[in-house]
């Protein structure tokens, strides 16, 4: 087989949704050079919605499509490189990153994961034909307040079906469920369940799935087979919702990053996955509201985190780890009066040993991230000593005799 091209970037990106186009925003604008791949239709599942009413900045409304269509107008502006394949495997093992398509190898020196996820649906016949604008919907916010003084199903009776179907019924006038189980089982929790099933504009269809959606254009009518009895009930609708699940997008990522038990990507409040270099952001990760405008904050962290961790590789290697002479780096908090008074004691020390020693210091809260690769976390006044850019020891011992005696026990070895 042919082997593949490889190409190098400081930041590859992986899915053009909202998430990544804003996180490649942030990263162009870093003048970083940045990889977006996209695998099916660049601005993601928000294309897919007619209407967005509830991104801000546009009072007139804007289609998925259109307020995509800026996003990646914008990302090109600043130099952001664009391919439309699919990632197939990543390779997170070591510094330099992989990221494998069907005819390239992308190494990069920091990952971003933005693949979002995909609304579980029926699998029932005809699904396909209406999906998103054409009848099935899978997001009420988005789509309740056109189905004001209507009709709509919903399918499922878990919390997110109960709860979305709580606030549909708000605007719709009818809100009828086809729930899988017997009469009065539901999967949400008890408060909601006795919530629903005491609200006036509620209607349970009990043992049903769906068999087939019908109508010509837009959905007309849901076939809902009994399970019990196996009759087929055909049911009039303008809208049908389903919440049934949400995949997110990590099959590559099983094994490489923590996922939860729904196979969402955990991160931390700077969408770091707890991988080197790898940030993920927008519908894949776990959070609690997914929708355009909580993409665009996850994406616009992740590039500045991304740009954030290239530079302090730099520091790292280029001045940390220095080969010229022994290296003594002294960790110290700013907030913390007794280590930030040993800073000029360290500087005398450099001073007297100029010609053998080399002084760096870290501040543990700013450099956080650099404290971890210097393994030593929550710890001020350390210092950690190197040779021939590898770290050779360390004390919590920073007084000058002793780090003079070290450093010049080092320097003769
Ligand atoms: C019908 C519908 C209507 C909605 N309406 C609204 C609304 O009105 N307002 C609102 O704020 N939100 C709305 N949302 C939610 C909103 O669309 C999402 O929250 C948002 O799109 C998330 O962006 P993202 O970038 O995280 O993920 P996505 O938009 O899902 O983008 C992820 C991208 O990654 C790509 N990808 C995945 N795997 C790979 C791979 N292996 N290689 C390459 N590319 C890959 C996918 O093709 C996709 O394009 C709606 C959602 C739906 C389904």
């Amino acid at each position: 087989m042919r082997e593949k091209k490889r190409e190098q970037f400081d930041v590859v990106i992986i899915g053009g949704g909202a998430a990544g186009l804003t996180a490649a925003i942030y990263c162009g604008r870093a003048r970083l050079n940045t990889l977006l791949i996209e695998k099916s239709l660049m601005g993601g599942l928000a294309t897919y919605t007619n209407e967005i009413a509830n991104f801000p900045g546009f009072p007139e409304e804007i289609t998925g499509l259109g307020l995509m269509k800026l996003f990646h107008k914008q990302a090109k502006k600043f130099g952001v490189k664009f391919k439309l394949t699919d990632v197939k495997k990543v390779d997170f093992s070591n510094e330099t990153k992989e990221v494998e398509t069907f005819r390239n190898i992308y190494e990069a020196k920091t990952v971003i994961i933005a693949s979002g996820g995909r609304p579980r649906t029926t699998g029932a016949e005809n699904e396909e034909k209406f999906l998103f604008d054409k009848g099935i919907s899978f997001c009420a916010t988005c789509d309740a307040a056109a189905n004001t003084g209507k009709t709509v199903m919903i399918i499922g009776s878990g919390d997110a079906a109960i709860e979305e179907g709580t606030f549909l019924s708000k605007f719709a006038d009818k809100v009828i469920f086809s729930v899988i189980h017997d009469t009065g089982k539901m999967d949400c929790n008890e408060i909601a369940k006795e919530q629903a099933l005491a609200n006036s504009k509620m209607e349970f269809m009990w043992n049903t799935i769906v068999d087939s959606f019908e109508g010509e254009d837009h959905l007309k009518t849901v076939v809902l087979k009994n399970l019990k009895t196996s009759e087929l009930e055909r049911v009039d609708v303008d809208t049908c919702f389903e919440f049934i699940g949400y995949l997110p997008n990590t099959e590559i990522f099983n094994d490489i990053i923590e996922l939860t038990d729904q196979e969402y990507i955990v991160t931390d409040e700077n969408m770091y996955t707890g991988v080197e270099g790898v940030f993920a952001c927008g519908d894949v990760r776990d959070k609690v509201l997914k929708q355009v405008a909580t993409a665009v904050g996850d994406g616009a962290i992740a590039g500045v985190e991304a740009e954030k961790f290239i530079s302090e590789t730099e520091v790292f290697h280029n001045q940390l780890m220095q080969k010229e002479k022994i290296g003594f780096i002294y960790i110290y908090s700013a907030i913390d009066s007794v280590s930030r008074e040993l800073l000029p004691i360290m500087k005398e020390i450099e001073d007297e040993l100029k010609d053998v020693a080399k002084l760096n210091v870290v501040d543990m809260y700013k450099g956080k991230r650099l404290c971890e690769r210097l393994d030593c976390n929550a710890e001020p006044m350390k210092i950690i000593f190197t040779k021939n850019g590898e770290i050779v020891g360390n004390t919590k011992d920073c007084s000058k005799n002793h780090v003079i005696g070290k450093l010049k026990e080092l320097a003769a070895k």
